[in-house]
């Protein structure tokens, strides 16, 4: 299951109503960041989602409206007694960017601040999911991230346990992968489920590898800055139209979108969602720290 809280849904300049781009995902007890837009740490504290707990944040390029809540953020952590090493991940720049922005305040980290620059095509490996890097285009080095569940035990079928002869206490076992009373787990369980897939765009025209990237997948979390109308600004400045986001979700059979990045030009006008519904209907345009649950049956804010 994910748990994703919208810390910050704007777009370059922060309104009264958006903060810049910021997305939490959290699953088990591990909080990922994607961007980390100025004033990401008080929406964090908005919210329940504890900063203390981000243990890695993603960055997809440096432009400040991503990334000028890094050093906030991370100094806000080592005051409040964070110990434990937090990863940065990155385009190539992302090293030199931190490493001056944190140069540039007075005070040490008291904790292990680990940058890594990735490239498209490369596959991080954490305890319960994977994260592949992949291109965007964006007129300066910037990525997009994919994350990907592991796999899920198949169903505990009870009946089969019962008519295998197997007790109550006899299940955690089998559920474990051992052997029980002769009886294999595969006889009981059905085969493994795979786990759910998220993708974080960042700013991106609408290219063949953001096209690829998201194939199928649960969520897909997408810029949205603007209408097909103003598609001339989109493309001088390296953004995609929400019409090109939704059909492409359409096309790809993505689960649900999520429209974040949203432009102040458009203020409370309906004309982005509409825009989104008219190719894609399970789209959202999530407001600032709300929060949504994806299960493999539903999408649902608590
Ligand atoms: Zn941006
Ligand atoms: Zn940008």
């Amino acid at each position: 299951m994910f748990e994703i809280l919208f810390a910050g849904t704007g777009a370059s300049v922060p309104s009264r109503d958006r903060s810049l781009p910021c997305i939490a995902v959290r699953i088990g007890k591990s909080i990922s960041l994607f961007d980390c837009g100025e004033g990401s740490q008080r929406q964090l504290m908005l919210s329940k989602f504890s900063f203390m707990k981000v243990d890695r944040i993603f960055i997809t390029h440096m432009h400040g409206d991503h990334i000028l809540g890094l050093p906030g953020l991370l100094q806000t952590m080592g005051l409040s007694g964070r110990r434990e090493k937090v990863d940065v991940f990155g385009p190539v720049g992302i090293k030199d960017s931190l490493c001056g922005m944190m140069d540039a305040c007075e005070g040490d980290l008291e904790f292990e601040l680990d940058i890594h620059e990735v490239n498209a095509g490369e596959i991080l490996r954490f305890n319960t999911f994977l994260v592949s890097v992949f291109a965007t285009v964006h007129g300066c080095p910037s990525v997009g991230f994919k994350l990907t569940e592991a796999d899920r035990p198949g169903v505990f079928d009870q009946e089969k346990a019962f008519l295998a002869g197997l007790e109550k206490s006899d299940y955690s076992k089998i559920q474990r992968g051992e052997t029980v009373k002769g009886v294999r787990p595969e006889e009981i369980m059905g085969p493994p489920r795979p786990g759910m897939s998220l993708v974080y765009t960042g700013d991106t025209v609408y290219c063949d590898t953001v096209k690829d990237a998201v194939k199928g997948v649960d969520v897909l979390i997408h810029e949205g800055t603007y209408v097909e109308e103003d598609a001339e600004l989109a493309k001088g400045h390296f953004h995609s139209t929400i019409g090109e986001v939704a059909r492409m979700a359409n096309d790809a059979g993505v689960r649900s979108l999520f429209l974040v990045h949203i432009s102040n030009r458009y203020g409370d006008s309906e004309e982005p969602i509409e825009e989104a519904k008219k190719y894609f209907e399970n789209t959202f345009i999530p407001n600032d720290l709300d929060i949504f649950m994806v299960t493999p049956d539903s999408v649902r804010s608590p």
